[in-house]
């Protein structure tokens, strides 16, 4: 079988199956089994699959179809330009989250050796992204789930990170009384009509990774009351935010200036305040 014919058969496959993204999905499965550039595929459509291939492949595609996100088939997620290891013990790094990572590095431009610390770190994206472009930076990651640190700390092997250490708790619990250059956090932040309507994909992903109490803003509560104990002077809290979440968000900081940032999608994804 040639791998037009192979994408053509997965992509009406994935499509009878609900995936909105078919055609896209067949192709990164075939990229991903095959090791070719999505660039190079259009010349590629009439070479013949192997054997080897065809099988890894199919089984792919048949988790796929069965509703598995593509990243934990892949079982990994590309994020800031580095490749994390992805798996149902965390939650899948979103393209929206790089917006926080790269007001993160701006935060921390100037200041020299910055402590940083990444609070419900999951797979590790934001904090290991910090320390792998910040080598100066020495990076806690921290998470109330043991399985999430367990994968962060592959990640961080996986990418050859050794400026980041790891430590299991809940919110501020896990970091001590250390004070912080910067603070970076992506809590769970659904609310509950969000949980109860999940996209089937998503409700793969650790529900602890995605709930935030009834209104989704428990967290951002609990930030709000415990950051500034945890900052150093001038530092910089840095918050994803869902939704429609963003004012709500910065009232709870009413203690310092905040600013707003945008998504790709132009949606109020991060929120940022300085301590004084
Ligand atoms: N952005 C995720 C989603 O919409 C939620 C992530 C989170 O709760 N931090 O599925």
């Amino acid at each position: 079988m040639t791998a037009g014919e192979w994408l053509a058969r997965a992509a009406a496959r994935l499509a009878a199956a609900g995936d909105l993204d078919a055609a896209v999905d067949a192709e990164w499965l075939l990229c991903e089994a095959t090791g070719w550039s999505r660039s190079s595929l259009r010349l590629r459509r009439s070479d013949a699959l192997d054997e080897a291939a065809r099988t890894k492949i199919d089984a792919w595609l048949a988790r796929r179809a069965a509703g598995e996100p593509l990243q934990y088939v892949l079982g990994s997620a590309d994020f800031m330009g580095l490749r994390f290891r992805c798996d149902p013990r965390a939650l899948i790094p979103r393209p929206d989250t790089e917006t926080l990572c790269e007001r993160a590095l701006k935060a921390l431009e100037g200041r020299r050796k910055p402590r940083a610390l990444d609070l419900c770190c999951g797979t590790g994206a934001i904090g290991l992204s910090v320390a792998r472009y910040r080598p100066d930076a020495r990076v806690l990651l921290t998470d109330v789930s043991g399985e999430a640190l367990s994968l962060a700390r592959e990640n961080a092997l996986a990418l050859g990170v050794q400026n980041a250490s790891f430590a299991q708790g809940d919110l501020f619990a896990a970091a001590g009384d250390e004070r912080f250059d910067l603070i970076a956090c992506n809590p769970p932040y659904l609310d509950a009509a969000d949980m109860a309507s999940l996209q089937s994909e998503v409700r793969r992903e650790p529900a602890l990774a995605l709930f935030g109490g009834p209104d989704g803003l428990d967290f951002y509560r609990r930030i709000a009351r415990e950051a500034k104990d945890h900052l150093t002077a001038g530092g910089a809290l840095l918050l994803e935010v869902g939704r429609g979440q963003a004012d709500a968000v910065r009232a709870m900081l009413g203690w310092a200036a905040c600013a707003v940032y945008e998504d790709l999608n132009g949606i109020e994804r991060v929120v940022e305040v300085r301590a004084i």
